[in-house]
């Protein structure tokens, strides 16, 4: 990675608490390349990212970032499916056992750090059916491009197959993202992402599609014409308005995330305590840790 533009601050310090003189501004650099999941985690609770990226202390994976990862895999995997020797006719069962196939020994895959995390064979059982029904439904919307278009099914199939798990680094901004799928639509190039969550809050994501269109913009000098989400467990897609705007935005919260994290105090990173720090059903990665820490 080239990192020799070494972005050198100039503006004023801004939540940290205190002031650095001129000589520190100027020799001011980003701490480390940002993520959108890193400059998350920073908004929710400084605390958090303090724990997970500067003293990087080990995290167990949810079940629900465990299944988040298999979607993912599942649908990266179908579009490098063998099409060869499929026909109109039997199109729509090749796909459909196809995805449930690609699920299954996703899904396997996954289970001893399932079985690591204490998951109950109930409650596995309740979160591969809900899976299922996921990538089910994401099939019926690619059963609806897919039947729009005319040509044999392996020229279709290729012609819908979106670039996939790009990623993309900005040496300016000292930010990275890794992009789901670019999806070619006629004249529009949409920058997708797959969501498992349980709400479909676009808003919630406009900062990483934001990110994603200005990595976009640097790297092919043009807008996306659309940045979405396909949610997948509401079975909608939802999109933020990509423009000069969006991606003024993300520099924003690019340069504050810098300027906010330059510090490997811990006492610039205060506890943000929500019901994000315990719940019903789970925990904070670092409850533990935090509950004792002053
Ligand atoms: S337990 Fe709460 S306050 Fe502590 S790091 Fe986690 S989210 Fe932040």
């Amino acid at each position: 990675m080239n990192f020799a533009v070494q972005k050198a601050f100039n503006t004023p310090l801004i939540n940290l608490g205190w002031m650095a003189d001129e000589k520190e501004v100027a020799l001011l650099v980003p701490s480390r390349v940002q993520s959108p999941s890193s400059i998350t985690t920073y908004k929710k609770c400084p605390r958090k990212y303090f724990y997970s990226y500067i003293e990087e202390l080990p995290s167990k994976p949810s079940i629900h970032q465990l299944r988040g990862s298999v979607v993912h895999a599942v649908l990266d995997k179908f579009f490098a499916t063998n099409v060869q020797g499929v026909s109109q006719d039997n199109a729509v069962n090749f796909f459909r056992n196809a995805v449930q196939d690609l699920l299954v020994s996703e899904w396997k895959s996954a289970q001893p750090k399932m079985h690591e995390l204490g998951v109950v064979e109930a409650d596995e059982m309740r979160f591969f059916e809900e899976t299922l029904l996921m990538v089910f439904n994401w099939l019926e919307g690619f059963f609806v491009r897919f039947s729009a278009e005319s040509g044999s099914v392996q020229d279709v199939f290729h012609r819908l197959t979106p670039l996939r798990e790009l990623s993309y680094v900005s040496d300016e901004h000292w930010v990275r993202g890794i992009i789901d799928v670019i999806e070619q639509h006629g004249a529009e190039t949409r920058v997708m992402d797959y969501k498992t969550s349980n709400h479909s809050n676009v808003d919630e994501y406009k900062l990483q599609l934001a990110i994603y269109s200005l990595l976009f913009f640097e790297k092919h000098k043009k807008l996306p014409d659309r940045a979405g989400i396909y949610f997948l467990k509401d079975n909608t897609t939802k999109f933020v308005s990509v423009d000069h705007e969006l991606l003024d935005f993300a520099k924003r919260e690019i340069e504050l995330i810098h300027q906010n994290t330059f510090s490997k105090e811990k006492k610039f990173y205060p506890k943000h305590i929500s019901s994000l720090c315990k719940w019903s059903t789970g925990q904070c990665d670092f409850y533990d840790v935090c509950v004792k820490d002053v």
